[in-house]
């Protein structure tokens, strides 16, 4: 099969483009490396350089022999930064997704799978998200996510083109023999952050406020390995013939920021320094899927996303690659 890849030089992007490409599928990859890195291109996949919002670009791309599907990831992807640049966010990740999902109408293209996210909900208690949960962005790219989620509801509606938006939950960890791994400028996600600290590669930990609803009072989180996420995606995708669908993604496990510093330090036996500031801005107390939909319509499990196996793979990587993907 033949798929059309946006920003599959990203985290999630590339980890789910190295799953396709083992699984014998063609990949083309089209990302402007604004956040990614062209050393992540998996071997194999064709990359073309270039923006979403150029609409010319993709339905040139588009119009080039046929399509099995197209996965959806370039966007901006900070809660914190969007709180700030509202605007930003909309036109890059609604206007980017209006575009990709107008010429797959355009070229017929059957299927379309969105990277989506926990952020569309904001949940107040410890419950597991399932998909009937009430959708409240609380940040301008939750809401970015959801506006394009709904144009895919009327894509299905009036041109049949198949959807499926996967929501999900806190994306870490590595490839698990090393090939890829997460590496962002700047770098805000909490994972690699307590790593860095514990290996003096950056200041000590800044943990976002400690007086949330929760029993340690830090912010509680589903952490995924990105390769359990990659696996999603293809089984996902060969199940995606007559409905459209969404699924949340994580393990229903929760995991407090403050016990996630302290399984690094168990993991890796290095100390991790830290201290308590403010509260960001558009963060929810508690976010933890509850994955029992996806896990039984398309047969999906996670097999690395057990917290000491998903932090030894982001570590393993962050010590192989000191400098991230800049040799
Ligand atoms: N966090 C923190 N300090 C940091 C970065 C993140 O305390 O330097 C917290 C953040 O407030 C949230 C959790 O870690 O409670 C996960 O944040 P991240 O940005 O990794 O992912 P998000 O849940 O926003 O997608």
């Amino acid at each position: 099969m033949r798929y059309f890849v946006t920003g599959g030089a990203g985290f999630v992007g590339s980890h789910v483009c190295l799953e396709f490409l083992e699984a014998g599928h063609e990949i083309v990859i089209l990302d402007d490396l604004s956040t990614g890195h062209r050393s992540a291109v998996p071997k194999g996949a064709r990359f073309i350089e270039g923006s979403v919002l150029d609409s010319e670009l993709i339905n040139k791309v588009l119009s080039d022999g046929q399509w099995d599907g197209v996965l959806h990831f370039a966007a901006l992807s900070l809660v914190g930064d969007s709180m700030r640049n509202p605007i930003e966010y909309m036109r890059n990740n609604g206007l980017g997704g209006f575009v990709i999902i107008d010429a797959c109408v355009r070229h017929e293209i059957p299927r379309f799978i969105l990277s989506s996210t926990a952020s569309l909900f904001s949940n107040m208690d410890d419950s597991l998200i399932d998909e009937n949960c009430a959708i409240d962005p609380a940040s301008p790219y939750g809401e970015s996510k959801f506006v394009v989620e709904r144009a895919l509801h009327w894509a299905d509606r009036a041109h049949s083109l198949k959807s499926a938006c996967l929501r999900y939950f806190n994306a870490a960890g590595a490839d698990p023999l090393g090939r890829l791994g997460e590496d962002h400028n700047p770098e805000t996600h909490l994972l690699p952050l307590i790593i860095d600290a514990g290996l003096k590669r950056r200041p000590p930990l800044v943990l976002f406020g400690n007086d949330y609803p929760t029993p340690d009072g830090t912010c509680i989180r589903d952490y995924i390995h990105v390769t359990d996420l990659a696996s999603a995606h293809l089984d996902v995708m060969t199940s995606l013939n007559e409905k459209s669908v969404s699924y949340n993604i994580g393990t229903g496990q929760g995991h407090s920021n403050l016990e996630l510093i302290h399984t690094v330090e168990k993991v890796t036996g290095i100390p991790v320094p830290w201290s308590v500031g403010e509260r960001r801005q558009g963060d929810p107390a508690i976010l933890i899927a509850n994955p029992e939909k996806i896990k039984k319509e398309v047969r999906w499990s996670p097999k690395y996303s057990d917290i000491e196996t998903l932090i030894k793979h982001a570590y393993q990587w962050r010590v192989a690659n000191p400098g991230g993907y800049r040799k």
